[in-house]
């Protein structure tokens, strides 16, 4: 065809064994990165190979909440990511000067993209999580073409209205012939100190993602957790140790390791 060919990408050649699970919401803060940083460090506390791919462009949390500090190193025509809690980290923020918007149009996403995906030495990894922007943007679409081994988890709060734009995001998988690994729904209740739980954001918004996507895609997409309100999750992120390793026995903590563990 002429042209310039395009750069082999090492988790797409064939008989790579890389699990790749890109993490999806329909919308932003429902805590689609916190659940990506959680279950990294429990792979990698696991003792899997981990990386983690932070492609949320208008939010790009990640190096925070696994409290990376360092750029990524230029070794000849590579760059090697950091490394935190024995996790590899690129994001998208570590090349973006600080304070800055960040406006990229869709071909630039999907470059930026595939740069990270050739241009990073990865090494062997186990599994590479890629965090999304939210919604159903041009970047899930460049996921499809780029990695179309990557498997969809999605993300939502309880709120009907969070799952219906969560609903959308999980269906571009369609187009895009991904398999939808299952639905996780974040911020499910706040316990009271008397053990009830108070559901701040309502109820049911994850099992009605997992039955919809069930239905839209004609397999079985499952709820695979619930995970509540967690004042220690919260600091845990902003602290850059996510809680599974801070506070391991604290609900949230069990959640997220259960799936991280089923993956
Ligand atoms: P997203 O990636 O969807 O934009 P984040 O993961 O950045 O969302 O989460 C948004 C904010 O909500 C963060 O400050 C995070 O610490 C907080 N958060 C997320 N999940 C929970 C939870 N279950 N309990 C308490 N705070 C949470």
């Amino acid at each position: 065809r002429g042209g310039v060919a395009e750069p082999e990408i090492p988790f797409s050649k064939p008989g790579n064994l890389t699990k790749i699970y890109a993490i999806a919401s329909g919308k932003g803060g429902v805590g689609k990165s916190t659940v990506t940083a959680n279950l990294a460090a429990a792979m990698a506390a696991d003792g899997l190979r981990v990386g983690v791919l932070d492609a949320d462009v208008y939010g790009f949390s990640l190096p925070r909440m696994l409290g990376v500090e360092l750029p990524p190193t230029r070794v000849d025509d590579m760059l090697l990511p950091p490394v935190a809690h024995d996790i590899k980290v690129i994001s998208i923020g570590m090349f973006v000067p600080a304070g800055q918007p960040v406006v990229w149009r869709g071909p630039m996403l999907h470059r930026a993209l595939q740069q990270f995906l050739t241009d990073v030495f990865w090494g062997d990894l186990d599994v590479l999580l890629l965090d999304l922007p939210p919604g159903t943007g041009d970047i899930a679409i460049s996921v499809g073409q780029l990695l179309p081994t990557a498997e969809i988890i999605v993300v939502t709060t309880p709120q009907i209205a969070a799952a219906e734009v969560a609903e959308r995001a999980g269906s571009v998988a369609m187009q895009t012939h991904q398999h939808v690994v299952g639905v996780i729904e974040n911020m499910a209740w706040l316990e009271q100190p008397d053990g009830s739980r108070l559901e701040l954001f309502g109820a049911g918004g994850g099992a009605t993602v997992a039955a919809n996507l069930s239905r839209i895609t004609g397999g079985d997409v499952p709820l695979l957790a619930q995970v509540p309100l967690d004042v220690h999750l919260r600091e845990a992120g902003d602290a850059g140790t996510p809680v599974v390793l801070t506070s391991p026995d604290s609900p949230a903590a069990v959640a997220l390791r259960s799936v991280a563990r089923t993956l």
